[in-house]
């Protein structure tokens, strides 16, 4: 297998683990065994999120259908959902809202820029959920969720945890999140495939009783997981993604393993050593300071060099992926992970010269 991809927000940052799991024997859903497996994820996810809630699972599906199950599950028809958007992932968050029934109130920000808190509490005075991407992937800024968590009053907080999770610390109790999705392909270094999810007793208590999607029906979905007390009693929903599952489970126990404090200052210090390279190189920076996130790189192009040029040098001469701009950054900004077990001095340091050897070409 070609070692490619390996710095870009895609499949890239598999831990050797994750990647171990995926590739053993399959196993069948009911297997006990995999019961078990199944069980060790709700719990590495519960740890993860810093969460009691008992309803901590991985869905069967992307972040995007986290994000559906997010909102199909908590809108009832005509609910006011203030959501902040800073970058594309804020501006599904209001489609995906409006499809399920909800009045948005959308509050823009310029991308590159955090969520305001004050400007999200000022957007409405009573509504029923507030809702915000932690780390918007877009445009690499992170937003203070505890600062939502502290304005929220009434409202259900449903945060996007997809680019967070694994990287930087995601602690959903003490912010008062109520309900967060996330992704595995990100900072957990596991294949896409699965949104880890969690829904505390508030929330589930306020759900949609028979919201419009079967498949991602929370109230449905409970007895497929740890909520039936035997594992004899647990319910057929749909056959899980086993395989995906025992990877999520391997790439949990190695984080936790590792400690989760070891891990976010590993992706911490990934990214402090790539910014600072990627300054020392003349190059600037797209988000704003003080609120950037250590595992996703956002950089300037230099006017003077194709986008598109060096992303394809990358690729084919050192094997590595980094992403474009989205939207009307598409060729004036590059997004370059260092996530999951990628977020390493080492390759920080192999990105960095990577890079400046394919603006040299691309500039020759
Ligand atoms: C990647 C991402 C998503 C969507 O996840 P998919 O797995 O691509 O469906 C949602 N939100 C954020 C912040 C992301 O980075």
């Amino acid at each position: 297998m070609r070692d490619r991809h390996l710095y870009g927000p895609g499949p890239s940052n598999q831990y050797p683990e994750a990647a171990a799991a995926f590739a053993a024997p399959l196993l069948g859903h009911l297997d006990p065994e995999f019961l078990d497996i199944m069980d060790s994820a709700c719990d590495g996810l519960k740890t993860v999120f810093a969460t009691d809630n008992r309803r901590t699972l991985p869905l069967s599906a992307t972040g995007s259908g986290g994000m559906e199950a997010a909102f199909v599950n908590t809108v009832h028809d005509g609910d006011v959902v203030v959501v902040g958007v800073n970058g594309l992932f804020g501006e599904r968050m209001c489609d995906v809202a409006a499809r399920c029934g909800a009045t948005v109130v959308r509050v823009d920000h310029e991308w590159g820029t955090p969520i305001d808190p004050e400007r999200m509490k000022k957007a409405h005075s009573n509504p029923a959920i507030i809702a915000a991407v932690h780390a918007e992937t877009s445009t690499g800024v992170e937003s203070d969720i505890a600062a939502l968590g502290e304005i929220k009053g009434d409202a259900l907080l449903l945060v996007d945890m997809v680019t967070s999770i694994g990287g930087i610390p995601t602690p959903c109790d003490a912010w008062g999140v109520d309900v967060a999705y996330a992704g595995s392909q990100k900072c957990l270094g596991v294949a896409p495939g699965l949104a880890p999810f969690t829904i505390n007793d508030r929330a589930f208590a306020r759900r949609v009783e028979h919201p419009r999607s079967w498949y991602l029906d929370l109230g449905l979905l409970g007895g497929y997981v740890g909520e039936a007390s035997h594992k004899q009693q647990r319910t057929y929903h749909h056959t899980a993604p086993t395989s995906m599952v025992s990877s999520l489970s391997a790439a949990l126990r190695a984080i936790l393993a590792e400690g989760l404090e070891n891990v976010y200052a590993r992706h911490a210090e990934a990214g402090r050593i790539f910014t600072e390279g990627v300054r020392e190189m003349g190059l600037q920076l797209f988000a704003a300071d003080g609120h950037r996130l250590p595992e996703l790189t956002t950089v300037k192009v230099p006017a003077d060099v194709d986008s598109a040029a060096v992303r394809r040098y990358l690729l084919d001469v050192h094997n590595v992926e980094i992403g474009g701009g989205v939207g009307k950054y598409a060729a004036t900004v590059w997004r370059i992970g260092l996530m999951g077990h990628n977020a390493r001095p080492d390759r920080a340091l192999q990105l960095l010269a990577a890079l400046k050897d394919a603006i040299d070409h691309v500039r020759r």
